[in-house]
């Protein structure tokens, strides 16, 4: 992994969310800090993606969504934007 790049990238993503958490296994798995939703990177140090999510989430689109995507960890409870990696 580059680091220098992966610093880059990380500055573009906390520039867009401050409250970012990273995860060091899996730094490409970006943790929305105002939904609590696992962004997935699809290329590498691409911020592209995260910051379509950011501007798309708004409380509107929280409200919206069904606590849907992975079943056995979308229980309504405990869930009001932590960052919950696995
Ligand atoms: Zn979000």
């Amino acid at each position: 992994m580059d680091e220098y790049q992966l610093i880059i990238w990380k500055n573009k993503i906390l520039k867009e969310d401050p409250d970012t958490e990273f995860d060091k296994k899996k730094p490409f798995s970006v943790c929305h800090s105002k939904c609590g939703d696992i962004v997935k990177i699809k290329e590498p140090y691409n911020s592209t993606h995260f910051c379509d999510h950011s501007k798309n989430c708004t409380k509107e689109s929280r409200k919206r969504r069904p606590a849907a995507g992975m079943p056995s960890l979308a229980s309504s409870a405990g869930r009001k934007g932590d960052c919950q990696y696995q």
